[in-house]
């Protein structure tokens, strides 16, 4: 009687048949190309995405991610670590290393060439600053873009605006939130907590202040695309509104920064808000509106392409739900 084949005795011999090939080639000496394995190329990273929006065309852009030991404590620091392990294990991801993209996004309004947040830029942070390389990737030059719109003032969202004392797009005019430069600004920021961020403002924000407009909440940088108050993760953190054609999309920068986490605990404490509370409510806030809208968002920090849509669960409790096909059909 022959015994079924089961998957794992198929696997197997299929492994037995790759050891037996492996030793064939070592053992031929010289070997015809045909035989040669295929060299390993390494894990690939994908530099741009694009989509319509309307009339629009948007292009979300890949600075490049980095790892870290977490979620918790970064999130979750008001619940104990193993809450947060288990919310990881359950989403089926590992319960104690996360990683963190960065995705800035360009808006071509048809008129205009409109880049949202200028990634790593000279950090020194492996594997992060590919904002300017993606952009050829996609197209694209920094002599091209119109405008430079700053969400916050943190280090991930300005640095790439002047590397090597030069400004890295060199026609652009500039845009952020009067509450944030006026925040970060002031030479009083520049000792104690704030005076890494303040710092980094004084070298990458101030030289450019001559071509920088200040906006304030439901002031426009180009006509269809709004700025909105999202203040908690910084004083003046403010995402964008984007419509063209009755197509919407919710540039949420960092109110988001990890799409199990801030979604589906909104409440938990993240290191990076300034003002935990007022950052919750903000998260929980726009969350609704965007679930209730079921308006697409672009999250700085969401897996790339960074692209998702929320819905609403008990708790407050929200979930991720990656955009797939629904800007091309
Ligand atoms: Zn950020």
């Amino acid at each position: 009687m022959t015994k079924p084949e089961n998957s794992l005795s198929r696997r197997n011999l299929l492994v037995g048949t790759a050891g037996a090939l492996t030793l064939a080639t070592l053992s031929d000496g010289g070997f015809s190309s045909a035989d040669a394995a295929a060299p390993l190329q390494g894990a690939s990273t994908p530099t741009h995405h694009r989509f319509k929006l309307g009339s629009f065309e948007i292009t979300t852009i890949n600075d490049g991610a980095v790892q870290l030991d977490g979620p918790h404590p970064i999130f979750g620091q008001n619940v104990e670590a193993k809450e947060v392990q288990d919310l990881a294990v359950k989403n089926f991801l590992p319960p104690t290393r996360m990683e963190i993209g960065f995705t800035p996004v360009i808006v071509n309004t048809g008129k205009e060439l409109i880049l949202f947040d200028t990634g790593n830029g000279d950090r020194n942070r492996p594997k992060t600053g590919m904002l300017a390389a993606g952009l050829a990737q996609a197209g694209l030059s920094v002599e091209q873009i119109d405008k430079v719109v700053i969400t916050h003032a943190h280090p991930d969202h300005i640095s790439g605006l002047i590397e090597g004392g030069k400004p890295i797009f060199p026609n652009a005019q500039y845009f952020m939130s009067t509450a944030e430069y006026d925040f970060w600004s002031p030479k009083d920021k520049l000792t104690g907590k704030t005076e890494r961020v303040a710092k980094l403002v004084q070298s990458k924000v101030v030289p450019l202040v001559d071509k920088f407009t200040f906006i304030k909440n439901e002031q426009s940088v180009a006509s269809g695309i709004t700025a909105l108050d999202a203040f908690g993760h910084t004083p003046g953190h403010t995402i964008f509104h984007i419509e063209s054609e009755g197509k919407r999309l919710m540039l949420m920068a960092d109110t988001v920064n990890h799409f199990v986490a801030s979604l589906q605990r909104p409440d938990w404490h993240v290191r990076f808000d300034m003002d935990k509370a007022q950052a919750g409510a903000t998260r929980k806030r726009l969350f609704d509106m965007l679930a209730k809208d079921r308006i697409a968002f672009a999250g700085y920090h969401m897996p790339f392409p960074a692209l998702g849509f929320i819905e609403k669960s008990d708790g407050p409790s929200y979930r991720y739900i990656p955009v797939s096909y629904q800007f091309s059909v």
